[in-house]
């Protein structure tokens, strides 16, 4: 069939969206096909989705379903941004895809400051990935039952998760939440350098397998929403999910004043009245200004699964006057990130990878430190900024120009 002849097909119903790839010749004729019935339905030109240079014929194998084309961010770079951690060590260019006027130099100057006050030390506390499914059963006494079914028999369950991954290992169920008849276990895995959602769900649907072949209760979704994926949520910033993270920094009075234009006494009553008690007040799980950005922002460049924004950017900043200097530390319970797997093989976000020297296998843990301090550049920029006054102008000149 040719490609009038598949397009006539769409628009009459015959043919579905995502059956085109059977009537083309390769994947990348699918995808201009389907953008071109796209133009023709919506009477718009796509010529500019139709521009790209990743490969997209093994993009739509594996990360987009009825492929037309892709969307473009602007990428800007912030840095040098020196770190003195664990796993990532020395001075980084951090590469930020964003269309917020005034975010990439706001980071910038965070950058700066950091690296003229000595570097930014990082930490990793913790790092796993979860999936809980919900379970139901007849009674809170057969709930219960299930509940000593999975303490039992961990080390068999064990085997059976970490038998469909090289990477992933189990390393608890807990905590096993009981509300009625349902039962919610949450699985708790490492998951090496990847992000690990489709490992955990594959590895637990398999012990999930011997359950109902051994107690013949019923499976209601295997996401219960304990994980919790794509969420913010309270068990997560109590227990952790990804990598549990955290950064901190002391600036000295005499780079506060020059580069940040304000006080340790400015900043630390901002940090009180907007990200503590505004955020108490407004009953908010963030009790920061703005992780979100950041991490949105090198979410995108480095092919991170975007919805996990949602929960990534909850944490807690704080800041401390000491002898006139400030002690500065941002604190993040939740960042599920990767650098295997995913998006992160997609040409761009593997080049942005690269520039951070974290693409592929054994960089995660680099990876999350880098995170954590480009979050740290860009709270204290903002909250700098807010003590300083000038954040308005900023955004005048920059936003707007
Ligand atoms: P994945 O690409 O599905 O799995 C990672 C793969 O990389 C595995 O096959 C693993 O092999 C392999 N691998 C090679 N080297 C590795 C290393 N050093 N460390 C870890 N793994 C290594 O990625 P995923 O992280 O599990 O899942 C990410 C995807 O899940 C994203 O696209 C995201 O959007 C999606 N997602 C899924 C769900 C869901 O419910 N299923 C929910 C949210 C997001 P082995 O397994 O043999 O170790």
């Amino acid at each position: 069939m040719n490609y009038d002849g598949i397009i006539e097909k769409l628009k009459n119903g015959e043919i579905k969206l995502y059956e085109v790839e059977k009537y083309s010749s390769s994947n990348q004729e699918a995808i201009d096909i389907r953008r071109k019935f796209v133009e023709d339905v919506s009477s718009s030109k796509l010529d500019k989705i139709a521009d790209y240079t990743i490969d997209m014929e093994t993009a739509s194998k594996k990360n987009i379903e009825n492929p037309i084309g892709t969307i473009q961010i602007p990428v800007g770079i912030a840095g040098p941004l020196k770190i003195n951690g664990d796993y990532a060590n020395g001075e980084f260019y951090v590469p930020l895809a964003t269309s917020e006027g005034a975010l990439v130099a706001s980071v910038n100057r965070g950058c700066s400051t950091i690296t003229e006050a000595g570097g930014v030390t990082t930490k990793i506390i913790d790092d796993k990935m979860t999936r809980a499914p919900v379970i139901k059963t007849k009674s809170v006494s057969e709930a219960i039952e299930v509940k000593k079914w999975f303490e039992d028999k961990f080390q068999k369950l064990k085997k059976i998760a970490e038998s469909t991954t090289n990477h992933g290992k189990l390393l608890k169920i807990d905590p096993i939440l009981i509300v009625g008849n349902y039962v919610y276990p949450r699985f708790v895995y490492s998951t090496g350098d990847s992000m690990g959602m489709n490992m955990v769900t594959i590895a637990t649907e398999k012990i999930l397998d011997l359950l109902f072949n051994e107690k013949g209760v019923h499976l209601i979704a295997l996401s219960g929403n304990v994980c919790a994926d794509k969420k913010p949520s309270g068990i997560n910033i109590i227990e952790g999910r990804g990598k549990t993270v955290s950064a901190d920094v002391i600036v000295p009075a005499g780079i506060v004043k020059n580069k940040l234009k304000t006080t340790a006494a400015a900043i630390v009553e901002v940090n009180i009245a907007k990200n503590l008690l505004g955020s108490a007040t407004a009953n908010s799980m963030g009790f920061n200004s703005h992780y979100a950005n950041m991490i949105g922002a090198l979410f995108l460049a480095t092919g991170q699964d975007p919805a996990h924004i949602s929960e990534g950017s909850i944490g807690i900043t704080t800041a401390e006057e000491i002898d006139g200097d400030l002690y500065f530390s941002v604190n993040m319970p939740d960042l599920p990130i990767a650098t295997v797997g995913g998006g992160t093989s997609l040409d761009t976000a593997n080049e942005c990878l690269n520039i951070l020297g974290v693409a592929g296998s054994g960089n995660v843990k680099k990876f999350a430190e880098i995170v954590i301090a480009t979050v740290l550049a860009g709270e204290l920029s903002l909250v700098g900024a807010l003590a300083a006054g000038h954040l308005a102008r900023a955004h005048k000149d920059l936003g707007r120009a």
